[in-house]
Parts: C-alpha cells; structure tokens; sequence
C-alpha cells in the first residue's frame, strides 16, 4: 500500500495561476510518454509516486496520451484507485481534447461535440468525477471560438471541470477566447505552451506579454526539448531514449545530432553552476515570474529526482545570461 512522505510540502515551492486563487506546483508531471499501454505499469506507478512525495500537484494528461491514444488516462486510473485515492483533493490531474482521438468528423478540433463526449470519455478512463483544469488542446480553425468556448463552460457548469484552460493557441486567438471566457465567467486560468532554452518561440511572438498583461497563467510543456537539455545524449543515443524509439515520432535521432554541440556546451555551463543541464534547463524556466509551473516529462523516477534539484540554483548572472543567448543564436 502507498503512503505519501510526510514531508511532501517541505520543498516544492506553489505558484498561483495567473490572478486566480489556484495554486500549482512549480514543477509538474506529463503523461505524454512513459505511460502507455507499451510501458511498463509498475515503473509508472513509482514515478506517480516520486511526484507526489516530492510535493508535485500537478498532474498533466490527455485524451490521447499513450501509446495506444487513451492508455495513459487508464493507466493513471488504475494508480489513482489502488494509491491516490486518498490524496484526489491534494492533486491537481488536468486533461485536453483537440487532437485525433476516433476515427469520423468528431474525434478531434473544437467542436461541442468532440469536446463534450472527449472529456466525458477521458473522465470514464480516469475513473474520477471531475478533472480540475480541462483544456482545449488546440485551436480550431474551423469552429468559431465562441462553440469551443462554451463547450468548455458547460464542462465547467456540469461540474466536470474546475477550471480551464487553452493549449498552442497563438496571442491573437488566446486574446480573442479570453474575451468570450470574460463574459461568460469562466474560470479560465491557464495557458499551456512549448517553451525552453531551445524553443522560445512565445517570446518571440508576444505570447509570454500577452499572458503576463492579461495576468493568465503559464505551464510550459517540453522544458528539456524532449530530452536534448540533458546529460542523455551526451556519450550517444541509448536504446531506451525517446530518441531512438520508433514510438516517439516527435523525437529523432537527427536531432539529437543537430544539436549535440550546443547541448555539450550548455552541459559544461550547468556544471559550472554546479548544476546538471537538466537542472539548468528547468532553473532558466522557474526564473522566470510568468512561469506558473514547469511541466517535465520523466521515464524513471530518478530523472524526476535529478529534475526536482532545479530549484537549488534558480538565480542567473548576467553574464551567464549573454553566454546562453550567444550559444543559442549560432
Ligand atoms: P521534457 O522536455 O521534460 O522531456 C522528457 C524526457 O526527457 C523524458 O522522457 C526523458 O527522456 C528525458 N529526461 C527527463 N529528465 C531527464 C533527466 N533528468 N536526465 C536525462 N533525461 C531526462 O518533456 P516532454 O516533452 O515529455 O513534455 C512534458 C509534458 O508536457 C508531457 O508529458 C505532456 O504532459 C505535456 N505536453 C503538452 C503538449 C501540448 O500540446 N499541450 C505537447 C507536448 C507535451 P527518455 O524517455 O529518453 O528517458
């Protein structure tokens, strides 16, 4: 039987989204690799574990983590019945429909329709009554704003989700549905984007202004480029790396090659601050006040481990600041 660490609040530190009253862990847990059908139960059972016990409260999932699309919902069902039951008002799990889920004119984008019978699938494979913040996991082209709007508040009003949030929207859209969100009263709290040292195409866009201006808040997915902001691929590409599996399309070995300079590079800079890359990596986002919580993947506990250390050193001089942007901009 599991039982949390005493101390589990003793050292995450908690970031209010936004100006809303919810507070989320400064670090955070994803699902979107590591726990699916293909992978092993019990390692994903410890790694929940490691979380929660390190004081992680945010839980990230979607309707099509896995592989198979689904199986990370159920697989985090099944953790929730057997340990985390007891902990559910401890936890923040969130979910997200937009993309592919089943076959047809339904299965994804924004429509009522996908979003309502999306979230009522995803809330059956969870096994829980209601999910905390639920999101619209991408924009739709071709559903006006307003129909995905509203089919969010229902979820809202039905007692489905607490509150909600929006995902890859670009600052034009993200400004436009928080218009419509305002009128109605929605809780809407969150945005959820790609941002790392390797990708802060948010800056460059006006995201990151138009979040802090309309005091949203910001969890940021892929923080370590999906692995490349390690120590991983420092001696080659391992057989276990997402890199090398064919499941990962998102990934390839390519990558791991084009950056490898860079990445050896910046590894020398975090042990100079006396940290691992990956811990540097996470500190860069943490030092930043719009970032609410810092979404990290893990295939083992032990990087989780090695992630939480991040706040150790969360401080940047200047001139580590120039170091970084004029190893970036090669
Ligand atoms: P990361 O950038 O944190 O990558 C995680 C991977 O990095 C791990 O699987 C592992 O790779 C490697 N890794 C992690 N920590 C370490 C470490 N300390 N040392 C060495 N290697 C390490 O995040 P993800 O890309 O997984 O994204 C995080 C979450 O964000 C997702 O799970 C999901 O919840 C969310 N997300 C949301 C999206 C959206 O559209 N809203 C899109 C993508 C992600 P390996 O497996 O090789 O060991």
């Amino acid at each position: 039987m599991y039982l949390a660490d005493a101390h589990r609040y003793d050292h995450m530190q908690y970031r209010r989204s936004g100006n809303s009253g919810l507070k989320l862990s400064a670090i955070g847990l994803g699902f979107w690799h590591n726990f699916g059908s293909v992978d092993p139960f019990d390692n994903q059972r410890a790694i929940v574990h490691t979380a929660f016990d390190a004081g992680i409260t945010y839980f990230d999932l979607a309707n099509n983590y896995g592989p198979e699309p689904g199986s990370a919902e159920t697989n985090f069902g099944r953790i929730m019945a057997r340990d985390m039951r007891p902990y559910r008002d401890e936890m923040i799990i969130t979910s997200k429909a937009g993309y592919l889920m089943w076959p047809g004119p339904y299965g994804e984008w924004g429509s009522r329709k996908n979003i309502i019978a999306s979230a009522n699938q995803s809330l059956r494979r969870l096994q829980l009554d209601y999910v905390d913040i639920f999101y619209s996991h991408r924009p739709d082209p071709n559903t006006p704003l307003e129909e995905t709007a509203l089919a969010l508040d229902q979820l809202v009003r039905q007692g489905k989700a607490l509150y909600i949030g929006i995902s890859n929207y670009d600052p034009q859209q993200t400004k436009a549905i928080k218009a419509i969100f305002d009128d109605l009263h929605t809780p809407y709290i969150v945005h959820q984007s790609r941002y790392s040292l390797f990708d802060q195409h948010i800056a460059d866009n006006g995201l990151l202004q138009t979040l802090a201006e309309e005091q949203t808040g910001l969890v940021t997915f892929s923080p370590l480029a999906q692995g490349l902001l390690t120590d991983r691929y420092l001696h080659g590409i391992p057989v276990d790396s997402r890199a090398h599996k064919s499941s990962s399309p998102f990934l390839h070995e390519d990558n791991v090659e084009h950056t490898i300079k860079t990445v050896k590079t910046l590894n020398d800079l975090a042990q100079q601050r006396g940290q691992s890359l990956a811990q540097m990596a996470i500190a860069w986002l943490l030092s930043q006040p719009v970032v609410t919580c810092v979404l990290v993947g893990a295939s083992r506990p032990s990087q989780l481990q090695d992630n939480l250390k991040a706040f150790t050193n969360t401080t940047f001089s200047p001139a580590e600041i120039d170091q970084i942007n004029a190893l970036l901009a090669k």
